[in-house]
């Protein structure tokens, strides 16, 4: 060996010692009982078990568990069965190593969440959807068995966002658009608040590169401002907190880099108009704990005689905790300088549990107790029925999944006046299934404050509801539109899918039954001329028609049967399409698909996209309609073409998530040889000659070609689309600065989609 590898070799040595004694020290000064010696154990087991193995950082291998550990014991508040867990997490995965192994050394717990983790190593998402959601169901099932193994999943998950940047670029966008796509959801889900927003700016930061960097410049450039607002803002509650002797600590919270980003791609507006970006938090401790909601209020009460409060925005969390656990109250004040700022009032404790989760509430009990876990419970509960009702398509099945990971809440009661939290925008409908099935589906409408509404009426937070329900009520297949919970939408395409099976096999038997009748042999050949005849793809598809009555058995099925000749496709058609049984399936097959020359991706290379090289296998997303100087991604789709979308769009986002391994870096140059539609949002004051001028802008003195415009005016305001076709983002950017020059013109902003329709 020569000297400088003996060096090195020493220096890692110290570096890792170091790391774990680090650890041992946090985890020692944790309220988790003192049991050093199994976790000094673990790590010597794994430090031997990878030994030699280094990441591609570059640092040994054993440093990576050690964060994972770290993380676990002092940012979720773990103990030691989680601490050597998260120490071995990646020995079984990686090494010769067996669980039965580390149950031998370890016991049967530590053995079972290693057993968890390495059964979701290979990350949520594979290369098809149905792989996918294979995999995801198992990440939910090992949440249902131990809630220990996706913690420490979520652990290992910001370690590696941490280090990210030693992955190549298109790794980067996988783990990034899974992180964002489904790791974010499921902390925030657990009440793991700080996590969530570590992970999302991690996320943002290396999908928008620039992006991130702007708005970290521009929360720098207005910190003073902030600070002195802050200042000016707290000086008179903290007198009068300390007029009233409470212990506390005021704190100011800034909104996250990709909360910000976020709020402008939705609400389409500037930072400048982002006015929640500072919060205020109080932080108490309250006298007695018993007095705690009581302490909470008693502060409210006193600042709002300082500030006016906004009449309709106190969030009482405190009486009614959100089902990750998270109590507070938040009022809403206007400060001296006519600005609304946002209060949270919270204990220490409920501060720890909004950062925490609920396994911060460990930390006041001797263990977690069954109130505790209750919310929880209930959550992972709504979470394996869905798992048992198995949705037919992959995506819809995560995305229904999510639906519940990242809904925020509100509250509606019953008609005997319990509380119950439901996701915003939710319907009278999902009401119903939320609290039991058989109400949901002989559900017929619903009186919410004593009123009738329809079932898809969308709730409000303190709404009360009365379900109103009839015998011979059925689940219709519409109402998968207006359901938006995981559970009412997994409910009635179960209860659907139950139906049509039932009705495929009606359909086949009545079938049957006309065959014998007609003398007709019974086999695919004939099946087939009658799926022909009523265009439907596969026979299943005809059985379920025949059982729906959608389509009727008659004289021309008759002579379909009859004659030799193949259908010709015309005429005699009775066919309506129902939802789950003709339609898509139906055109996917019957469109042929498309061959197109095959070619080597690599999709370790950044791709350079020039303009000839665009006329064979490129594909621009109609999602998004990125233009040359966007930041963008390629997407290898099933034919081998490469379908161009722009790295924030929500799809491809999905697509990242989904399918990491077919996407490509991407880099555009079109040299100013295409030209591609955009579409531009504008809105202003009217004045005679408008549409004129911005015409005489556009086309006279930027030489671009307008391809469709729509300008409606209401009460003296104009607001419409554009369409235009331009070169590259340079272009669209010298139009939108052209166009503010109008005095008239209020906002211009690049948009998705040209709406002909205020
Ligand atoms: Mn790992």
């Amino acid at each position: 060996m020569t000297d400088e590898k003996l060096k090195q070799e020493q220096a890692d040595e110290e570096m890792i010692n170091q790391a774990f004694q680090h650890l041992l020290e946090s985890y020692l000064t944790s309220k988790h009982r003192r049991k050093v010696e199994i976790i000094t154990k673990a790590f010597n087991f794994a430090k031997q078990a990878h030994k030699g193995v280094k990441r591609r950082s570059g640092e040994p291998y054993i440093m990576h568990p050690i964060a994972v550990a770290q993380i676990a014991c002092s940012e979720i508040g773990l103990g030691s069965t989680s601490i050597c867990a998260a120490l071995l997490h990646d020995v079984v995965e990686d090494t010769d190593y067996t669980v039965e192994d580390i149950e031998n050394l370890f016991g049967p717990k530590v053995a079972q969440i290693v057993d968890g983790l390495t059964k979701i190593s290979g990350g949520i998402f594979g290369d098809r959807a149905s792989a996918q959601a294979e995999n995801f169901k198992k990440l939910l099932l090992t949440m249902n068995d131990d809630i220990r193994v996706i913690l420490i999943k979520i652990a290992d998950r910001l370690h590696n966002m941490r280090t990210l940047g030693s992955m190549l670029p298109n790794k980067q966008y996988k783990i990034a658009g899974e992180t964002l796509y489904i790791y974010a959801p499921i902390a925030n889900r657990l009440g793991l608040n700080k996590i969530k927003t570590e992970l999302e700016d991690l996320s943002f930061k290396y999908e928008h590169p620039e992006e991130y960097a702007q708005i970290e410049s521009l929360l720098k450039e207005t910190k003073e401002e902030r600070e002195e607002l802050f200042r000016e803002f707290t000086a008179p509650i903290r007198e009068k907190l300390d007029k009233m002797g409470i212990k506390y600590r005021i704190l100011a919270r800034v909104k996250s880099p990709y909360s910000i980003w976020n709020k402008m791609q939705t609400k389409h507006i500037p930072f400048e108009e982002i006015y929640d970006i500072l919060a205020v938090r109080i932080i108490f401790e309250p006298s007695d704990l018993e007095e705690e909601s009581n302490e909470c209020f008693g502060i409210y009460v006193s600042i709002s005689k300082i500030y006016k409060p906004h009449p309709d925005r106190l969030r009482d969390w405190v009486n009614h905790p959100k089902s990750n656990g998270y109590q507070a109250l938040h009022v809403t004040l206007m400060s001296n300088k006519g600005q609304w700022i946002e209060v949270q009032i919270r204990s220490e404790r409920m501060n720890d549990i909004a950062e925490q989760g609920f396994a911060a509430h460990w930390k006041y009990k001797d263990g977690p107790t069954q109130e505790d876990e209750g919310e929880l419970e209930k959550w992972l509960r709504t979470i394996k029925e869905i798992l048992d009702d198995p949705q037919p398509d992959a995506m819809d099945f995560l995305d229904t999944i999510k639906l519940n990971l990242f809904a925020s809440e509100i509250f509606i009661f019953t008609p005997k006046g319990e509380i119950k939290t439901m996701p915003q925008n939710c319907t009278a409908l999902d009401f119903a299934f939320s609290i039991h099935t058989f109400l949901g589906s002989h559900c017929i409408g619903a009186k919410v404050n004593h009123k009738l509404v329809p079932l898809s009426h969308k709730l409000q937070s303190g709404d009360q509801v009365e379900i109103l329900t009839s015998k011979s009520q059925r689940v219709q297949p519409s109402w998968i539109n207006f359901a938006t919970t995981a559970k009412a939408k997994a409910k009635i395409a179960g209860i659907l899918k139950r139906e049509q099976r039932a009705m495929v096999q009606t359909g086949e038997d009545k079938l049957q039954e006309f065959f014998q009748n007609e003398e007709v042999e019974w086999n695919d050949e004939n099946i087939q001329k009658l799926c022909d005849l009523h265009e439907l793809a596969t026979p299943e598809e005809l059985f379920a028609a025949l059982g729906f009555k959608t389509i009727l058995l008659g004289e021309a099925d008759r002579n379909e049967l009859k004659k030799d000749k193949p259908a010709t496709g015309s005429g005699w058609k009775k066919f309506i399409p129902l939802p789950f049984i003709g339609g898509k399936a139906n055109k996917e097959k019957k469109e042929p698909r498309q061959k197109a020359p095959k070619q080597k991706i690599d999709s370790k290379k950044v791709l350079k996209l020039t303009p000839d090289a665009f006329q064979k296998n490129y594909i621009i997303a109609d999602c998004c309609k990125p233009i040359p100087g966007d930041d963008v991604l390629g997407y290898i789709d099933d034919q081998d073409r490469i379908v161009i979308h722009k790295r924030k769009c929500p799809l491809a986002d999905k697509l990242k998530a989904g399918f990491g391994n077919r996407i490509l870096a991407v880099e555009w140059e079109t040299g100013k040889a295409l030209e591609f539609p955009v579409n531009l949002y504008i809105q202003g004051i009217d004045t005679l000659g408008i549409l004129h001028q911005i015409g005489d802008i556009i086309s006279e003195q930027l030489n671009v070609y307008i391809r469709k415009i729509f300008i409606e005016t209401i009460d003296g305001l104009f607001e419409g689309h554009i369409q235009l076709y331009v070169h590259d983002v340079e272009d669209v950017n010298v139009i939108i600065a052209n166009l503010q020059k109008m005095e008239e013109m209020k906002k211009v902003v690049r948009v998705e989609q040209f709406e002909d329709k205020p």
